[in-house]
């Protein structure tokens, strides 16, 4: 690992798997999901993009124990999508049990 400063002026520590700036890819992912989505971590939005989930509203095809269950993504990033949903009328998808 070494200390990398990007375009932007963040500092990260550049891994092999990860060579970006998490700060400006989460800035970025927080763009392409739309105004109204939380800012998650860098993590959490790719679990997201990689189960076809493009905004706040496409989040409702999942539940939270689906959600949970992704590479990346944990109980605080749920927290944050589930006060945003409800304050847009929302919901997760109830688990079919
Ligand atoms: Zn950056």
């Amino acid at each position: 690992m070494s200390l990398r400063v990007c375009k932007n002026g963040h500092r990260f520590e550049k891994t092999s798997d990860c060579p970006v700036c998490p700060q400006c890819s989460s800035t970025e992912m927080k763009n392409a999901f739309g105004e109204e989505f939380p800012a998650l971590g860098a993590p959490a939005f790719r679990a997201l993009h990689n189960k076809g989930i493009k905004n706040l509203k496409s989040l409702t095809r999942f539940s939270e124990e689906e959600l949970l269950s992704l590479h990346g993504f944990g109980p605080k990033a749920l927290r944050l999508l589930k006060q945003t949903l409800k304050a847009n009328g929302m919901t997760f998808l109830k688990n079919k049990k």
